[in-house]
């Protein structure tokens, strides 16, 4: 357990993973509290400033003030916070913190990961995705709102560059044991638009859509998650799209989901559609489509989806014939 009053700030920092410079006694880093430092230019144009003697900190910009302890409840470090039984820290401040420490530590190699998955930086911080280590292991961290939109626990993805996986799945909770969440929907909701939702099958492929303008929402634990309570919620939309994987688990979880919600949907107000990928060229989910150049967002939503049931498509050979006879 670390000891608060006798480690030095440079040493706390260099156990976060926080890069700094020093200058004149004093550790120059990005401030970590706020987006003061977002271009992320040289350090030496950070604006947090630690006093290297007593660890006190200011931001030139922010204004942020404290010490080393205020820091350490920050950054959600649960070493340190196990320590601190004089002070309550209520549970929904503590993930927010670990979530933005682990957005904070992102390393080049993960974001170039993202990158290929066609996950820009901006798209990252809008959904704060992370880095850090849980259960012994290194793991990218997608944090989860409820419908809500307020943080209630962390999905893991196994970092890829780490060959050793040996024993751990590839996705996970942080804390284990949660209950499955209608990811994205917290934001889709803010717009009024009811015309088209998405459902598709894991985070990074709900992100990439929504990147793309495409409305879309996943549940966190796969195809077989999708809870009674969402198809109430999801029949305000005229147009409800699924797009599973290409694989059998995804073409069978779309078989019951559309079925589950047939039962639900009112006939004359919404219309379902399944997405059918192409077969040819490997393409196994959303993100290779994109990744692939397949085709544009507007292909996307224009060219695959398969009317299955509801309100029936309106046959735009008729409007053709229409003009024809004028
Ligand atoms: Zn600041």
């Amino acid at each position: 357990m670390l000891d608060l009053t006798t480690i030095q700030i440079a040493d706390y920092l260099c156990r976060n993973n926080i890069d700094f410079t020093e200058r004149n006694n004093e550790l120059i880093t990005w401030c970590v509290f706020n987006d003061c430092d977002k271009s992320k230019k040289s350090i030496k144009d950070g604006h947090l400033y630690f006093s290297a003697s007593n660890g006190q900190y200011h931001c030139k910009k922010c204004g942020e003030k404290g010490n080393i302890i205020t820091l350490a409840k920050f950054l959600g470090d649960n070493n340190i916070m196990n320590n601190l039984t004089t002070t309550s820290i209520n549970k929904s401040d503590n993930i927010k913190a670990l979530i933005k420490k682990c957005n904070f530590n992102i390393p080049l190699e993960i974001k170039k990961y993202l990158k290929d998955r066609m996950l820009d930086d901006t798209t990252i911080n809008d959904y704060m995705l992370g880095y850090g280590e849980f259960y012994g292991k290194k793991w990218i961290t997608i944090p989860i709102k409820d419908e809500e939109g307020k943080y209630v626990y962390l999905k893991l993805r196994r970092d890829p560059n780490d060959k050793d996986s040996t024993g751990m799945p590839k996705y996970i909770f942080y804390p284990k044991d949660q209950n499955a969440v209608l990811f994205n929907y917290d934001n889709i909701i803010k717009s009024l638009d009811r015309e088209q939702i998405f459902i598709c099958e894991g985070e990074f492929d709900c992100i990439l859509l929504n990147s793309k303008r495409i409305p879309a929402v996943t549940s966190t634990t796969g195809v077989s998650g999708f809870k009674e309570e969402w198809i109430d919620n999801i029949k305000e939309y005229s147009k409800i799209y699924i797009c599973f994987d290409n694989d059998s688990a995804g073409k069978k979880g779309a078989e019951d989901l559309i079925k589950r919600i047939e039962k639900k949907i009112i006939k004359t107000e919404n219309a379902i559609y399944q997405i059918n990928l192409p077969e040819t060229g490997n393409i196994k989910d959303v993100t290779d489509y994109f990744v692939n150049n397949i085709g544009s967002a507007d292909e996307f939503i224009s060219e695959l989806p398969v009317y299955v049931c509801g309100r029936k498509p309106i046959n735009i050979n008729q409007f053709e014939e229409l003009i024809q006879q004028r």
